[in-house]
């Protein structure tokens, strides 16, 4: 079926057997402000800043993802990270295509090489909705960009060759774009390339097809990557809304075939840069078994940078959220940079004379002293 042209369609428009159907949702994505109109009331910024920015980046939305958006919120966290905004065609300073350094780091058509045992290996620049927030924005949604430029259908002979080249990478991490973009029996023929290299310890993928079309994580892909163990998977959660039954029936399958899961959240201002939906983000992750792992601070990419917050809003989130979830639901905060991520912590303790002063989540004081801490001023022995 094709959608109709309706004002405000709902889930319930579509039949069962389409809607859990990934291929349906692809072919039926949204990439034009008429089609959103079926999903949401399009505000004439929302229009204006389609029509602008689609010149130079790409657009489309999952009618999946656009069911989560609220039709008369313009500042929905679903809206804001899938409709393009005129913010995007902005001049930010320092902005660059790419402040995290992969073409610094690129050895081979695919592999970025920036950590000593684990590379990426980019297989594609498609994903299933354009995030306006991406990171890669060049590579995976600037009609000019991709560092492929024509290469994506180029061999794999040199990324294999690479890694089995260097036996210190005992770790692969798959992403692009969105790896999920390719069908199983090209994604099996990657993976068992990789598993053929005896020094490959473990595979990852990253993919944010949990979050933005969980119906492609089905039995059978994960039947395929259940042959490759172990196989790691990474998504990319930014919002509780996005946490839905499908979400969490996707997350379910995947668990159920031994892959764990991990989410890395991007701080993303007016979307999630608030204690209040940062906690709630983590404690629901836990409870569809997904173990948050990175906050990451948005990167000043450009056509993004307007969605950058403070590393102080940031700080304070993770003050907000170490000593009141589940220790293990406290992912760590990094900014990435051309020289690797960067963890960022407030200090829990400071030294004093008389030995390590402790700081709890409460801004409870404790002094641990002894020949086992450290103090600011030690004494020369006598
Ligand atoms: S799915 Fe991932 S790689 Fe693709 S646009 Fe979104 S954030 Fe970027």
């Amino acid at each position: 079926m094709t959608i109709p042209e309706l004002n405000l369609l709902t889930r319930s428009a579509i039949s069962d057997t389409e809607w859990s159907d990934s291929r349906w949702h692809m072919r039926n994505r949204i990439t034009s402000a008429t089609k959103l109109r079926r999903w949401v009331r399009v505000t004439p910024e929302e229009e204006a800043a389609i029509i602008e920015s689609t010149v130079k980046y790409r657009w489309s939305v999952t009618p999946y993802y656009a069911s989560l958006m609220d039709p008369d919120d313009p500042s929905c966290p679903i809206r804001q990270q899938a409709i393009p905004a005129s913010s995007e065609m902005g001049e930010y300073p320092g902005a660059e295509v790419d402040p995290v350094g992969d073409t610094i780091y690129r050895k081979t058509n695919r592999i970025v090489h920036k950590y000593p045992d684990r590379v990426i290996m980019l297989i594609t620049e498609a994903c299933p909705v354009y995030c306006r927030h991406c990171t890669r924005k060049f590579h995976t949604t600037n009609r000019e960009g991709s560092y492929f430029r024509d290469g994506e259908g180029e061999s794999f002979a040199d990324d294999m060759r690479y890694i089995a080249e260097h036996p210190e990478i005992r770790d692969v991490l798959l992403t692009g774009g969105d790896p999920l973009s390719y069908r199983d029996d090209k994604l099996e023929g990657i993976i068992s390339q990789l598993r053929a290299i005896p020094s490959v310890e473990i595979i990852r993928i990253g993919s944010r097809f949990p979050v933005l079309l969980p119906q492609r994580v089905t039995d059978e892909f994960c039947e395929m990557l259940a042959k490759y163990h172990p196989v790691w998977l990474n998504t990319h959660f930014n919002h509780p809304k996005e946490i839905t039954a499908e979400a969490a029936a996707a997350v379910d399958r995947l668990l159920r075939h031994g892959i764990p899961v991990g989410n890395q959240t991007v701080l993303l201002k007016g979307i999630n840069d608030s204690v209040a939906t940062m906690r709630r983000l983590m404690t629901e992750l836990l409870r569809i078994r997904v173990r948050p792992y990175y906050i990451y601070h948005c990167d000043n990419v450009t056509g993004v940078s307007h969605f950058m917050t403070t590393v102080d809003k940031g700080l304070e989130i993770m003050d907000g959220l170490q000593g009141h979830i589940t220790g293990f639901g406290v992912p760590q905060y990094v900014v990435t940079t051309t020289i690797g991520k960067i963890p960022l912590v407030r200090p829990y303790h400071r030294l004093t004379r008389e030995g390590m002063q402790l700081r709890n989540f409460r801004g409870e004081e404790l002094l641990l002293s002894g020949p086992a801490y450290p103090t600011a001023d030690p004494r020369p022995a006598e």
